[in-house]
């Protein structure tokens, strides 16, 4: 049967590229009556985050986009989380050192770092290999006795040419030269995505891989990895990547990539899951508006083009409007309160906001940037007695720069951030927060712009800063 997984890293917000990777393994596996796994790869400890987990989870549950198997409803292949199966992933690589196909690896990053600048001056253009890494057999002893710390590499031939077959691309080949000694455990125990992610989809029967384009470059090591261990390779099939409007990789500085904006903006799940079933396919019967199981019954992975698909957010916001016009009142009122009109969203503005008015008349006013998309703002928005507008765009670049970093979005470490670059800046926070406050109010009569970004959350608050900077 035919077994397809999505395998996210949770080291950050949850990417539309995800979803987009999810749709179409789902769709692969559902309509050839098999099964869809999640997996989650978290082998990068210092990146990888249970709150990140909880989003990416909780975003495709939102998209409609279940799985069968997975961390959270278990399965016959579990654990579906590769911190969980930690201790298996060294037991392979010391079979590849027991075969023959790996090597501890003792060089230090210094030492790298002179083996590369070697390579460079002589001008040779390929990656590090065996032959360039290992020690004398007195000094990797000497190392060893010392109980230096080490790596375990793949082995990896020197030239030559690998062939890879991919569902949408034939046979394409790639340059050994330029696959390196690939770390396959690093020094603390815990193994790389790629040894990670070879022995899982074996023993979690992955039939066909279907992912982004980026790990094309990859499969020469998974390829040469399932020989290793004389395991049968999984059916590859590579997705174009979704681009920025400009062709560029689609990036969270040029659009916002994360699922939980487009849902905060209100749009609707099923609008979400149809534009990113035409980035890169279409129906037979070239309808632009269809369903998650319409998509699945008339699924045919060749009809996937190769030629990168646009994520355009204006074309997102006109099917949206499709789908948002084909709903009876009921429905439409049912997304709306499904979305922001409700009272656990509404307790978050409440008690900001009570203080601040003498009638409930007042509160539709004042709450409405809590709803809204992007405030209208202007030059004139900026108006200070001292400083300028083009001062306060340098500011909101400058802190949108350090929100971009942010991981933790709570009030306290957004205030903590502005007041450091305020200081930095010599100028008080009370005017350093003034374009923040239109950024993302619209107005300075508002209530603490700290606590409206913890409302309002990363994403929106973010775009509004980019907004008001451009
Ligand atoms: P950015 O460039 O905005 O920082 P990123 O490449 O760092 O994005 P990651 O966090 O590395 O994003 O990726 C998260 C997930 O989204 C990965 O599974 C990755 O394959 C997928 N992804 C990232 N960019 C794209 C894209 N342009 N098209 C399709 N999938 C993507
Ligand atoms: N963990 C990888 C990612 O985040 C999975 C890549 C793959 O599907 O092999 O994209």
């Amino acid at each position: 049967t035919v077994r397809t997984r999505v395998a996210p890293s949770p080291t950050g917000d949850p990417h539309v590229g995800t979803a987009y990777i999810a749709l179409f393994n789902r769709c692969f596996a559902h309509q050839h009556g098999g099964q869809f796994i999640l997996r989650i790869e978290d082998t990068d400890q210092t990146r990888s985050t249970n709150e990140s987990e909880q989003m990416i989870l909780d975003s495709l549950k939102w998209l409609g986009l279940s799985w069968d198997e997975g961390p959270d409803v278990g399965g016959p292949h579990g654990p579906y989380r590769q911190s969980e199966r930690k201790d298996m992933y060294r037991e392979y690589a010391e079979t590849l050192i027991e075969k023959g196909h790996a090597f501890k690896c003792f060089r230090t990053s210094e030492e790298l770092d002179v083996l590369r600048a070697e390579l460079k001056e002589k001008g040779e253009n390929r990656a590090l290999k065996p032959q360039d890494l290992e020690l004398s057999a007195e000094e990797q002893s000497r190392r060893e006795a010392e109980n230096a710390p080490y790596v375990i590499r793949m082995r990896v031939p020197f030239d030559g040419r690998c062939e890879i077959q991919d569902m949408l691309r034939g046979t394409v080949e790639l340059d050994w030269a330029l696959v390196d000694a690939q770390i396959l455990l690093k020094s603390d125990g815990m193994p790389t995505y790629h040894l990670a992610n070879i022995v899982d989809d074996h023993l979690m029967e992955i039939t066909h891989v279907i992912r982004g384009e980026e790990w094309l470059n990859s499969a020469p090591k998974h390829k040469l990895l399932y020989e290793y261990f004389g395991w049968d390779m999984p059916v590859l099939c590579h997705m174009p990547l979704l681009r920025n409007p400009d062709k560029s990789k689609l990036s969270k500085r040029k659009n916002p990539t994360s699922i939980l904006f487009y849902q905060r903006m209100g749009y609707l799940p099923e609008a979400l899951v149809n534009y990113l079933g035409r980035m890169g396919w279409s129906m037979p019967d070239e309808s632009e508006k269809f369903s998650l199981e319409q998509m699945q019954e008339a699924f045919d992975i060749q009809r996937v083009s190769l030629g990168g698909p646009v994520f355009d957010v204006e074309k997102l916001s006109w099917l949206n409007g499709q789908w948002l016009r084909e709903q009876s009142d009921e429905q439409f009122l049912d997304s709306l309160l499904n979305w922001a009109y409700n009272r656990d969203y509404a307790m978050k503005i409440i008690p900001h906001l009570r203080q601040r008015v003498e009638t409930l008349s007042e509160v539709a006013d004042k709450a409405a940037f809590c709803f809204n998309g992007m405030p209208a703002i202007t030059p004139a928005s900026f108006e200070h007695k001292q400083y300028g507008a083009e001062d306060m765009v340098v500011w909101l670049q400058y802190l949108l720069w350090t929100y971009e970093a942010r991981s933790d979005w709570s009030r306290d470490g957004l205030f903590a951030d502005a007041k450091a670059i305020a200081d930095a800046l010599e100028v008080k926070i009370k005017d350093f927060l003034l374009p923040v406050f239109i950024a993302i109010a619209g107005t300075s009569a508002s209530f603490s712009v700290v606590d409206s970004m913890e409302i309002i959350g990363s994403d929106v608050s973010r775009a509004r800063i980019r907004h008001a900077i451009e």
